[in-house]
């Protein structure tokens, strides 16, 4: 489905128009593009029909991990000196989201898992330590893209050649864990290091992936080439989606221009019920994947749900 445009510069398909008009740019976040990737069925789902269909119930691994994130968040909010371990449980309550549990019993025990993780993660942090940003939303344009996406944080260190360089720091909750493989081939990561450098004007190649569980840091460090490549990738993505919407205007079956992609992800897929693809997966309930994370036993780890 990718054509080049006449430039070769960028996989766009191409578009009525005037000479001379602009390129109708395609605005979209790493996770549009991500649903697409992973499914074009599901982002059809998600984004393309309307009114959109009916989603299954929510997730109770979404609801810990939005509560971790805002949680962490509104820490950074607070002053300084304000930073002790004794607010978290105050923070925590103030930002829990309860949906998705299998019970009481599984929730309360989510929460005192998560307050045990914040505390374990920042007593690793100086409470002196502030940011560039936090939930920061960083935006790009290229030929094809009108990039945006919020960043869990973004830091300022001191790189090895003694300039300031920015890190994209992203919070993980599952029990999936982190390692540097995932940090290399997260294309929101990379995206997101793209944008960054172009709003604070600063180097940013360094992305890291901090897995609140087991105060684990996967880290990749991106050269101008792997970034611009994932950018291109991104480019390409965008052109396959508009190509699959052009299709669909001029007539094409939805159902033909948005195929299923059956696999893993179909289990923990918000349109399961209503996909024909989905039926014949496994149908997972809202808290396994919490289940799964609070299971003391690695050895009994089923697959994990994407975090
Ligand atoms: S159930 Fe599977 S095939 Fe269907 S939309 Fe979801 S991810 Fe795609």
């Amino acid at each position: 489905m990718r054509r080049s445009s006449s430039t070769g510069r960028s996989a766009v398909p191409e578009q009525l128009g005037f000479p001379g008009m602009p390129q109708r740019l395609f605005v979209c976040t790493p996770s549009k593009l991500g649903t697409y990737t992973d499914c074009p069925r599901r982002y059809r789902y998600a984004y393309v029909d309307r009114p959109t269909p009916p989603k299954g119930p929510p997730w109770a691994h979404n609801s810990l991990g939005a509560s971790v994130h805002t949680a962490l968040k509104n820490w950074f909010d607070l002053p300084a000196d304000r930073r002790r371990p004794g607010v978290l449980p105050t923070l925590l309550k103030a930002t829990w989201v309860r949906e998705g549990y299998r019970d009481v019993e599984q929730e309360r025990a989510a929460w005192r898992a998560a307050l045990a993780w914040l505390d374990g993660y920042l007593a690793g942090l100086d409470p002196a330590f502030e940011p560039v940003g936090v939930e920061r939303v960083v935006a790009a344009r290229t030929a094809v893209l009108a990039l945006s996406g919020r960043a869990d944080r973004i830091d300022a260190r001191v790189g090895p050649d003694g300039r300031r360089e920015l890190v994209i720091v992203d919070y993980k909750t599952g029990r999936g864990g982190a390692d540097p493989d995932d940090a290399r081939g997260s294309q929101a990561l990379a995206l997101y290091a793209f944008a960054a450098e172009k709003v604070f004007h600063a180097p940013c190649h360094r992305v890291e992936l901090h897995h609140l569980p087991t105060g684990v840091v996967a880290a990749h460090e991106h050269t101008d080439e792997s970034l611009a490549r994932q950018v291109r990738r991104a480019e390409e993505t965008a052109a396959d989606i508009m190509a699959a919407e052009a299709a669909v205007t001029e007539g094409a079956d939805p159902d033909t221009a948005f195929p299923t992609t059956p696999g893993r992800l179909c289990s923990w897929c918000d349109f399961r019920a209503i996909c024909p693809a989905g039926s014949s997966a496994e149908p997972k309930p809202p808290w396994s994947a919490v289940e799964s994370t609070l299971r003391p036993d690695p050895s009994s780890r089923p697959t994990p749900a994407p975090d």
